[in-house]
């Protein structure tokens, strides 16, 4: 190994993941692979050693093991090495590829970065991607919850999040106001006064590889569609930009017998067009009217690829129409290399109390399984996880919003899906 960790214990056993071709995700994973793994702050005291228990439990269930890494980030790290994000941490994380993590604590104040963001924007991982589809017995408020069964691809490294932004009062803001108002000329547009700018830069290199992964995606998972989201009739040399970078890849890198790029009218009936049988097509929708379609026409969605902010806010709205926070599963993706999360936070007022639902996390390390190949326990995962909840044993979130279910703790909860486990293997 050629990195020395100042504070992590290594496994005993267990062999690095290795990749053989990083252009196209390809890994080679050993029957043993070391898995970093961050607990995480708040709640993730609780799911953290949840999932690793179910994920293990689904492993071991198909001939395999795991062998852990713990690894620190935010108040434990904080703790044990008085820094937010130790450099143990992340090259751990760099090194082997795959690892999994729990909620980390934002601190509010001056001069705290996201640790999450910090960590995606180091190791490149520069599409989030949250699969939204429903689980038998979770409480919804849609009349047809089982319609949903998309998958979202935001891009996670640029747009509004890129952070290119000054404070209104400052000798900055008012540097970049005066540039803009008589340099580029938009002199009359923005109000006298107090005023905070910020940059939404969106790049051709951001927006492709984006959409590349979006599409891989739906090939490889025999996914019908993807649709681009982007609100280009208003941002037209960002957001629509996107949506046309993202067509260029559809028509330019694929043979039209397996993506067929859909003609560009955003408001045209889709129903008449003459799609080649198994081709994936590729479509443009406007980000408004996506949140509407996403209630409406639930089961049109398949893959959907987008910039940064419209990603943060139609996942969050998918994710509430099949359950909500508990229970969404997520992983950030750079080239060959994964760090599944889920998209809860660390919800510090029911932290150490052993009643967080661990759901979305457990679900998070079956995205990772999937990308290391591990199918089958990645099934068994998400089979053990509905049969649990559709027998009606739950964590209080979601027992309080049913009728007849039985409140469990974290630790029971988790119980109950390796003993499914055990059951279906
Ligand atoms: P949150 O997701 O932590 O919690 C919001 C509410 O959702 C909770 O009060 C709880 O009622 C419910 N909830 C969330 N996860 C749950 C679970 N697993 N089981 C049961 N109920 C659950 O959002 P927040 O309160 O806005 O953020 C708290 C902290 O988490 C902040 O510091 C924020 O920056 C951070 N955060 C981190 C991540 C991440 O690590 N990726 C994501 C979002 C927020």
């Amino acid at each position: 190994m050629s990195y020395d960790y100042e504070k992590v214990e290594m496994p005993g056993d267990g062999q690095k993941i290795e990749v053989v071709d990083e252009d196209n995700d390809e890994l080679d994973v050993p029957e043993t692979p070391i898995i970093p793994i961050v607990h995480g702050d708040g709640i993730g005291t609780d799911v953290g050693p949840a999932a690793q228990t179910v994920l293990e439990a689904a492993a071991n269930a198909t001939g395999r093991d795991i062998a852990w890494m713990r690894v620190f980030a935010g108040e434990s790290a904080r703790e044990k090495y008085d820094e937010n994000l130790p450099d143990d941490t992340v090259t751990a994380i760099d090194e082997h590829r795959v690892a999994i993590k729990g909620p980390l604590t934002t601190p509010v104040g001056a001069g705290f970065r996201s640790l999450n963001v910090a960590l995606r924007q180091t190791l490149d991982f520069y599409s989030n991607v949250r699969p939204t589809y429903y689980l038998d017995g979770v409480p919804s408020p849609m009349k047809a919850p089982e319609e949903m069964d998309m998958i979202t691809f935001r891009e996670n490294t640029e747009d509004v999040y890129a952070g290119i932004e000054w404070e209104a009062g400052t000798e900055e803001v008012k540097k970049v106001r005066n540039f803009v108002e008589e340099e580029m000329g938009f002199g009359e547009t923005m109000h006298d006064g107090p005023i905070g700018i910020g940059i939404k830069p969106i790049t051709e290199f951001g927006s492709k590889r984006l959409v590349r992964k979006a599409i891989d995606y739906a090939i490889e998972h025999d996914r019908d569609k993807v649709t681009l989201v982007g609100k280009g009739n208003i941002m037209k040399f960002t957001e629509g930009q996107f949506t046309e970078w993202g067509m260029e890849v559809a028509q330019e890198e694929y043979d039209d017998e397996e993506v067929f790029a859909a003609p560009d009218s955003l408001w045209e009936e889709r129903d008449d067009i003459d799609v080649p049988e198994d081709a994936v097509m590729v479509e443009e929708r406007l980000a408004d009217a996506m949140l509407q379609w996403i209630q409406l026409r639930t089961d049109e969605f398949s893959v959907l690829a987008m910039p940064n902010l419209n990603g943060d806010y139609l996942s969050d709205a998918a994710g509430a129409q099949i359950g909500g926070l508990g229970i969404a599963p997520g992983a950030n993706f750079g080239d060959a290399r994964v760090l599944a999360e889920p998209v809860h936070g660390s919800a510090p007022k029911h932290a150490g109390q052993d009643k967080a639902n661990p759901t979305a996390m457990i679900l998070s390390g079956r995205l990772m399984f999937d990308y290391m190949g591990w199918d089958d326990a990645a099934d068994l995962v998400r089979d053990a996880v509905e049969e649990t909840i559709s027998s009606g044993t739950v964590t209080y979130d979601l027992e309080r919003q049913l009728a007849d279910a039985e409140k469990l703790s974290t630790t029971e909860y988790t119980a109950a899906i390796v003993e499914h486990i055990e059951k279906l293997a």
